[in-house]
């Protein structure tokens, strides 16, 4: 029998209701009961039921209990960082003058090519570590910095050994991510190597390790039409598709990833009504990521009420990369999703946890209702509002599990 656990002297509990879209419970006062790693009962402390009271005690040390953060789109391993060219931009460099000179995303891709699989591993670890401090419990991460086979292989292996090590995390393919500068102006011909050799290929060498599979649908990047057939070949090997799509203009990705049937389609500052709708009737999770949109310094943040009024169910994510957004604080994009998305609190709160996890297929993490994974996150605030509302406060929270 798994030992009975109860977490009391809470202050109290919130989480979104797994069986309502948006709706959050708060309980004052509460108590959570833990069996064998899951939440058995929550309630008010003094509505405990008898068969609990004589279980071994965690102390709640008067803080509030909520289900730890999930991020759904991270590219969370890389080499290099790309702080010099940042800083060049804030001088009055233009990213095309970077781009000829070789920087931007081609500066990450040539020092992932260099990075050894145990240097990759190494910066993962540390990345973790660092989410795992703010309270995140599990994510999705992508390869897509290789953008050759054995460098995306390095990565996927990094991947594998990071799970193994018991970090909780989905890992997506993703060598659709841009085009390599050897392959310039032949897409098509990087696109059918990636459909047909390379992504078969990687799912040969680390079989379980990839769940989903990703391409850039953008214009300047992949067409609707060669994100298709990425998305088919990923599929025919048992990989839930997710795309980037409609990040900088409206190229009809949030269509693309309703008709395939996607579990999210992310970016989305350009989709249009009709995608908006498509996507609520497929099922497809729009994944917003306003920490890039701060980070370019861009003005148009994602359309998230009218998604929200048209019947999506939105999360939110870091989108943490090298090149447009460096981020790993999870509240500052809480902040934004309620001060620049226009989400109540409680609407980016269960985005990022609720939704997020539903994106990844996890039914049983992002809330803490019974039969939930027990990741909980203890707040040291008089109510879980103060984690946006003091904006500049970097709130660590204590994790019971
Ligand atoms: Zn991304």
């Amino acid at each position: 029998m798994e030992t009975k656990r109860v977490l009391r002297h809470l202050r109290g509990l919130f989480t979104p209701d797994p069986n309502e879209p948006w709706r959050t419970d708060r309980i004052e006062g509460a108590a959570v009961a833990l069996q064998g790693g899951r939440i058995a009962w929550i309630g008010a402390e003094r509505d405990l039921p008898s068969e609990w009271t004589g279980a071994e005690v965690i102390d709640g040390q008067g803080r509030w209990a909520t289900p730890g953060f999930v991020d759904p789109h991270t590219h969370l391993v890389f080499g290099g960082d790309r702080s010099q060219e940042f800083n060049r931009r804030l001088h009055g460099v233009s990213y095309a003058q970077l781009a000829a000179e070789g920087g931007g995303i081609r500066e990450t891709v040539r020092a992932t090519r260099q990075a050894t699989v145990e240097e990759l591993v190494a910066v993962g670890e540390e990345r973790l570590q660092k989410l795992t401090r703010k309270g995140v419990v599990h994510l999705e991460a992508k390869t897509g910095y290789g953008l050759e086979l054995e460098a995306e292989s390095r990565l996927l292996e990094a991947y594998a050994i990071l799970k193994s090590q018991g970090w909780s995390l989905d890992v997506t393919l993703m060598p659709a991510h841009d085009l390599p500068q050897e392959f310039a102006d032949h897409a098509d011909e990087y696109i059918r190597l990636v459909a047909d050799q390379w992504q078969p290929e990687l799912v040969r060498r680390f079989p379980g390790v990839a769940r989903f599979v990703d391409v850039f649908v953008e214009k300047g990047v992949f067409t609707v039409e060669q994100g298709r057939r990425i998305i088919e070949s990923g599929k025919a090997l048992g990989l839930t598709p997710r795309l980037h799509a409609d990040e900088f203009v409206h190229t009809g990705g949030a269509e693309l990833a309703a008709e395939v049937g996607a579990a999210s389609a992310d970016h989305l500052m350009f989709c249009s009504d009709e995608g908006m709708k498509a996507m609520a009737q497929a099922g497809v999770t729009p994944i917003l990521l306003p920490g890039t949109t701060l980070f370019l310094g861009m003005r148009d943040f994602a359309p998230a009420r009218r998604m929200i009024e048209a019947g999506c169910r939105v999360a939110l994510a870091s989108d943490f990369n090298p090149g447009s957004c460096a981020c790993l604080d999870p509240l500052l994009i809480l902040r934004l999703g309620c001060l620049q998305l226009r989400m109540t609190f409680e609407e980016a709160f269960t985005a990022m946890t609720l939704h997020a996890a539903r994106s990844l297929g996890h039914d049983d993490l992002g809330h803490l209702h019974p039969g939930a994974q027990a990741r909980i996150a203890l707040w040291d605030v008089n109510h879980p509002l103060e984690l946006v509302y003091w904006m500049g406060e970097s709130y660590e929270p204590r994790m019971v599990k």
